[in-house]
């Protein structure tokens, strides 16, 4: 399982649903990637930032009070330590690069909580790329650090008024600019979603960190499990590429919202049924009509009605193990892991933290590798008003 195949295909799921002017951009595109990633020089420029850049490697923390708590062993992969707090940066930071060898001066990106908008708009200040991201008017008011931040970076953010001014309509927003601009603009989407070669590509960026994992846990550490939250999948793809073929449990944690039975959640793989989605064939949440139904997460990041189509061919076969937690377990996950090790969590990580936690009677005496795919800082407000 390496896919994709040559149609950009990983089983039945991913492709290229997209407009035909795009296709020769698609096509460029995988082109110029694949080129790169066989280029020494190119692998050994972003090797190098990775290194000097974004603080990698990054460590694996053996988080032994709440191990003992627990009952196993739980080793923490630091992506939370990473320049600007989490993992979004691995793709960025290669997606910028290649939009400079391409000779491509702009880049766009859309933007949800501004996380993947922030990592967009560094990438691009450090290589030298204009940088325009498209926000909803909605997220822009909740998001505001981080749509100053952007600024801060050089960024234009560019507010979207139509529907209801959420990731959604932005990411519709970023494909209509592209469709007009794709001669000087690259697009830098932020999970393994979208229209071939995207899905692959950022897997291949991701990958860093479970091949980092693998070298940091070799020896007596050796997983057992690896777990990860699972928005648009990238983290978590990030570590199961290494794993993939190794006896390792996987584990994928979407996110549950209110509880699945609600219908407010954002459990694509659990409670979804195939259909197409920003370009690619994949499971999503949607209405006996087809029409994509609004996700609901108290994490920004896992807040997303699709998800990558790797994971789609995952889940059919049965390789990765995909569960589910509630809003409310994810924050007591965040108050448990900063209280016991020092470490403010995401609400995304806290997700898989909160699965650990539950199924800790069935993980007694495993090695359990978790990724904690960011720092939770942009989310302490939030937390703060549940607590009053
Ligand atoms: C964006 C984000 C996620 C979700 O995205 P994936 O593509 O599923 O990894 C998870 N954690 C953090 C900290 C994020 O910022």
């Amino acid at each position: 399982m390496t896919g994709p195949d040559d149609r950009g295909r990983f089983g039945a799921y991913g492709g290229r649903y997209a407009p035909e002017t795009l296709m020769p951009a698609l096509d460029e595109l995988e082109r110029e990637f694949t080129a790169a990633w066989n280029d020494r020089a190119f692998r050994s420029e972003l090797g190098e930032l990775l290194t000097t850049y974004v603080g990698r490697p990054t460590p694996v923390f053996h988080a032994k009070r709440l191990s003992e708590q627990l009952g196993f062993d739980l080793w923490l992969k630091r992506e939370d330590l990473a320049h600007t707090g989490a993992h979004k940066i691995n793709n960025t930071m290669g997606q910028a690069l290649l939009a400079k060898r391409m000779g491509k001066p702009r880049v766009i990106a859309e933007t949800g909580a501004g996380q993947h908008g922030v990592a967009t708009a560094t990438a691009c200040a450090l290589v030298g790329r204009e940088c325009a991201v498209y926000m909803g008017e909605k997220d822009i008011e909740r998001q505001a650090l981080n749509v100053d931040r952007m600024r801060l970076l050089g960024a234009e953010v560019i507010p979207v008024d139509a529907g209801a001014g959420t990731l959604k309509d932005a990411v519709s927003e970023a494909m209509r600019d592209w469709v007009g601009s794709v001669e000087h603009t690259h697009y830098i989407i932020g999970s393994v979603v979208g229209p071939h070669p995207f899905p692959w590509m950022v897997r291949e960026f991701q990958r860093v960190i479970g091949d980092e994992m693998h070298e940091q846990l070799h020896g007596a550490a050796e997983p057992d499990v690896v777990v990860a939250c699972v928005g648009g999948g990238s983290n978590s793809i990030g570590a199961f590429a290494t794993y993939v073929d190794d006896d390792v449990e996987l584990v994928g944690v979407e996110a549950g919202g209110y509880g699945l039975d609600t219908g407010k959640h954002g459990a694509s793989l659990i409670e979804g049924t195939p259909g197409v989605i920003h370009g690619s064939f994949t499971y999503l949440l949607q209405d006996d009509e087809g029409q994509v139904l609004e996700a609901h997460s108290i994490s920004a990041g896992l807040d997303y009605p699709g998800v990558g189509p790797e994971h789609a061919a995952f889940r059919d076969a049965g390789i990765v193990r995909y569960e589910s937690v509630t809003d409310e377990e994810a924050v007591e996950a965040v108050h448990l892991l900063s209280r016991t090790e020092g470490i403010i969590p995401a609400l995304e990580s806290a997700h898989a933290i909160a699965w650990v936690v539950r199924e800790a009677a069935s993980l007694v005496g495993k090695n359990v590798a978790l990724v904690l795919s960011g720092r939770g800082d942009k989310d302490v407000t939030q937390i703060a008003a549940l607590d009053d």
